[in-house]
């Protein structure tokens, strides 16, 4: 049997009734743009995150380009990211007018190191966005200390963490501003794109609130230039839903995830690791082998679903490879060329973990000796 990453209809069917009966009310009550799901799932997300405010957008790169833009960051703005990292973290700061400045990551975390971000501020440096890669928390303790210190201000790309921790406090809700993807695969994921922008800083919601719908508050009469990036409310009363499930959830994918750690124990494969004091919401569960592209066919051969997060760091695909961004970033490289997602879902059974844990210290054996017959 073949075994997928994540299995979006197997968590469907534990929740159908649900989430038909959350479609179907929204449905016969008309009203599908910014409605009451939206307004009740902006004030659970936010206190989930514990942030004061929440607002939805219509997807997760729209909330980093909303929060720099609420921010005022544009033209002649630098703001640092990790080197490694989804596009969106970096494409947002580029669409808002403003240069990406890269840092390097921590092999253990994947999360950018907080030295080389004081390294690297300038007089134009106006923001720091620190990503919660694969679920595992940045190091905020350092990086809020340094931005607080250095008069810049901290976007949380928490796309990929909502309900981890630092020490007892949420991602998303430590920085001045925290963006959520609600993109169908993530932890917290609607049946299309979504998004969410919480900050505790009035002034930051009023102004995302005001620019993600045409840059008005009261309506046809805009204040400034704004864009068109709504949560539906189908997609809201789908996350209120699933919103509910959503520690359970957690707490079944950090179970899988010691599993794995247990049925890998000894095999030539690097398993991510947990700062101490965090809680780590494994989105992802990425491993490091050698020979990366041949254990990743070799599993894909016998059945085993695996994905590259991400091939290319930041300083090497193609529009920034040709802006020629100063420094190097080795463990970018390294996390580039050695990572391999294995399939992480909640309902993944103990009979699926151990079949892929089998599979992956089969690959890695093959990988090592060569390919096999
Ligand atoms: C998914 C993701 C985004 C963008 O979210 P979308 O909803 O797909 O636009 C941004 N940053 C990171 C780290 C992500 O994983």
């Amino acid at each position: 049997m073949s075994i997928p990453l994540v299995d979006l209809v197997a968590q469907y069917r534990t929740i159908e009734r649900e989430i038909d009966e959350a479609v179907k009310a929204v449905l016969t009550r008309g009203a599908f743009i910014l409605g009451p799901n939206v307004a009740a799932l902006e004030e659970e997300v936010a206190a989930y995150c514990g942030a004061r405010f929440g607002v939805g957008v219509a997807s997760g790169t729209d909330a980093l380009i909303l929060s720099l833009r609420a921010l005022g960051i544009g033209p002649g703005d630098e703001v640092i990211v990790p080197s490694y990292t989804f596009f969106a973290t970096a494409e947002a700061v580029s669409l808002c007018g403003a240069q990406p400045v890269f840092v390097d990551i921590d092999p253990r975390t994947y999360a950018l190191v907080p030295e080389q971000v004081e390294s690297r501020i300038t007089a134009r440096t106006r923001a720091v966005i620190p990503v919660h890669l694969y679920g595992h928390p940045a190091p905020m303790e350092a990086i809020m200390a340094i931005a607080r210190r250095r008069g810049v201000r901290v976007i949380e790309d928490n796309a990929q963490a909502i309900g981890a921790r630092v020490g007892r406090r949420p991602t998303g809700g430590i920085g001045d501003v925290g963006c959520l993807s609600f993109f169908p695969s993530k932890n917290l994921g609607a049946y299309g794109d979504g998004g969410m922008v919480v900050t505790s800083d009035e002034a930051v919601a009023q102004a995302v609130r005001k620019l993600r719908q045409h840059g008005w508050e009261r309506k046809y009469h805009p204040d400034v230039i704004g864009l068109n990036s709504r949560l539906d409310e189908i997609q809201a009363a789908v996350l209120r839903v699933k919103l509910r499930h959503l520690e359970r959830w957690t707490e079944a994918r950090r179970a899988i995830a010691d599993r794995y750690r247990t049925l890998l124990h000894g095999a030539p494969v690097g398993l991510p690791e947990e700062a101490a004091d965090v809680r780590h919401v494994y989105h992802l569960f990425v491993i490091r082998v050698a020979g990366r592209d041949a254990v990743a066919a070799q599993l894909g051969a016998r059945g085993i679903a695996t994905s590259v997060y991400y091939p290319l760091p930041l300083h090497r695909i193609r529009p920034y490879r040709e802006m020629a961004p100063e420094g190097v970033f080795p463990e970018s490289d390294r996390a580039a060329a050695e990572t391999l997602a294995i399939p992480m879902y909640p309902e993944m059974t103990e009979a699926l973990i151990a079949q892929v844990a089998g599979e992956v210290r089969e690959a890695v054996r093959g990988a090592v000796r060569g390919p096999r017959a």
